[in-house]
């Protein structure tokens, strides 16, 4: 990562420890940026009289905000980095602070990506019009569709994201994409995201029937593969630490839906079933944990309840159930179940696993709003 070109907006935190009197403060830093802790934990001890204490633990997003255990070490005020703000009370006072990153590559990469994706746009457009009762096969090959299977569908303007730190250049691209021939959207999210163009790695919310593909601006597929697995729309990549473009392959998502189904099926039988609830504050679903546990109830299957903090193989594969569903965070299921020895599934995926839902309605992606 080029530091240099980071601008890590420390004033801000550095007037209000001030203006209170804060004498201890914990800071919350993501993984990508904690080998420059002690700087900034340097930085700012040098310029107020507060103590700095690291949280550092792992943290992955503003969903994972400290709390009670910061205050009961006597913390005032938690400083979190490089996320933005939720809609969530850690019942922490809570200071975010941007990060920005002043890349600001050249759209000339990814203007033949997006001459693509708007022709497919527009084709499928109008194939969205011609709806037919499906068979169990068609339906089941919708579901593997990366692309086929979104509809309504009622324009082919281009969404134009992008991750955190790149947002500031936002409006800006959208006049340079707009100066190069396309309808732009910048899409609003709801209260999970705070920024315009923003998207996360569960939300996508603000996705429109009218926005027919995407560009995401930003680096890595984490994002990329939320948002084409939950709308089902083409996506260009514009990368403003290298300038490169490139595309979220179909074939990819096909593999990740194959994967799924895969997983689904190996449900078939299962008959007891760990339902994962995340005790991180923007991750606990416990009332969608209650509604699984109920579902299975209702299918004659056995659901018990196991709240985490971090979940990983070495701490769930032990119990002696057949599978788990997971309410945490989304992506530990998405990305992360080739690690466990048993099927690890969505709500969604359970669902469909116990014929409440349909495949013929195609992949559900596990959004938290
Ligand atoms: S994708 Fe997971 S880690 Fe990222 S904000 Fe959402 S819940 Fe948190």
């Amino acid at each position: 990562m080029d530091l240099e070109r980071h601008d890590f907006q420390l004033d801000e935190l550095i007037e209000r420890i001030k203006a209170n009197d804060n004498r201890l403060v914990a800071l919350q830093i993501p993984e990508g940026l904690k080998m420059q802790a002690l700087q900034m934990m340097d930085a700012i001890e040098d310029k107020t009289s507060a103590k700095i204490i690291l949280a550092a633990d792992p943290c992955y997003g503003a969903c994972d905000l400290v709390h009670d255990k910061m205050s009961r070490m006597g913390v005032e005020l938690v400083a979190h980095m490089g996320h933005s703000q939720m809609n969530i009370d850690s019942g922490m006072p809570t200071q975010f602070i941007d990060v920005t990153y002043d890349g600001d590559p050249s759209i000339d990469p990814v203007l033949p990506i997006l001459a693509q994706h708007r022709a497919i746009a527009v084709n499928r457009l109008q194939a969205a019009q011609q709806e037919s009762n499906l068979n169990d096969e068609e339906a089941q090959e919708r579901f593997l569709d990366a692309v086929g299977r979104v509809a309504p569908l009622t324009g082919s303007k281009l969404g134009l994201v992008g991750s955190i730190q790149h947002l500031h250049l936002i409006f800006d691209y959208k006049e340079r994409l707009e100066a190069a021939g396309y309808e732009v959207e910048v899409p609003v999210g709801g209260a999970r995201l705070s920024v315009p163009g923003q998207v996360l790695g569960c939300n996508y919310s603000g996705d429109a029937d009218d926005i027919g593909h995407y560009l995401f601006l930003g680096s890595g597929d984490f994002h990329p593969i939320g948002l084409v697995l939950h709308t089902g729309k083409p996506l260009a990549m514009l990368d403003p630490y290298s300038g490169d473009a490139d595309e979220m392959s179909f074939k990819r998502i096909e593999r990740i839906l194959r994967q799924r189904f895969g997983l689904i099926m190996a449900c078939d039988n299962a008959q007891s079933f760990g339902i994962l609830i995340g005790s991180k504050p923007g991750q606990m679903r416990r009332t969608l944990a209650l509604r699984m546990k109920r579902l299975l109830e209702k299918h004659g299957k056995k659901g018990y309840l196991l709240a985490l903090e971090h979940i990983g193989p070495e701490l769930i594969d032990f119990y002696p159930v057949d599978a788990f569903v997971n309410t945490a965070c989304p992506r530990i299921a998405i990305d992360d179940s080739v690690r466990y020895s048993k099927p690890l599934i969505t709500p969604f995926e359970l669902e469909v696993a116990l014929g409440e839902k349909q495949w013929e309605t195609g992949y559900q992606f596990d959004e938290i709003p």
